[in-house]
């Protein structure tokens, strides 16, 4: 409840309101290793799309750390064996990897990230997937974006 109250307060602070309103969204990263949203709609009219990450949890990153990582379905096992690889001090992302379509950073608990994501990236129809690639987070902390009209 406080929170929407902040976060309209915040957009029509912004003188934004109308035009962004849709073309974001805020996700929760949580202690208990859960997204609070299974599904995110980017709508087609956005030609950038703002993803806030939140941790509302008090774990540090070493020990329940989340990101936010956008990629095509078939791309998720790749993209967090390497990783897992890459390890804590790359966000759990292979630096340059080009199936990444976009990732927030590692953060942990009462900290916040954001990243925009260029929609021109992003096929109509297609299901892309998005999940947390803290090693072995991402059998739980995954779900769907699509991009429609
Ligand atoms: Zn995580």
């Amino acid at each position: 409840m406080l929170r929407t109250a902040a976060a309209l307060a915040a957009l029509t602070l912004s003188g934004l309101a109308h035009a962004d309103a849709q073309c974001s969204v805020t996700i929760h990263g949580t202690d208990q290793m859960t997204y609070d949203l299974k599904t995110i709609a980017v709508p087609a009219s956005c030609k950038q799309f703002k993803v806030t990450l939140q941790h509302p949890g008090t774990l540090p990153k070493n020990v329940m750390g989340h990101n936010w990582v956008l990629t095509k379905k078939d791309d998720l096992k790749g993209v967090t064996d390497d990783g897992a690889k890459a390890g804590e001090n790359n966000d759990y992302v292979q630096p340059g990897d080009t199936r990444v379509l976009a990732h927030t950073k590692l953060i942990g608990g009462n900290e916040e990230a954001s990243v925009t994501l260029n929609t021109q990236t992003l096929k109509k129809g297609d299901d892309y997937v998005f999940f947390c690639s803290y090693p072995f987070h991402a059998t739980m902390m995954k779900g769907t974006l699509t991009f429609s009209g």
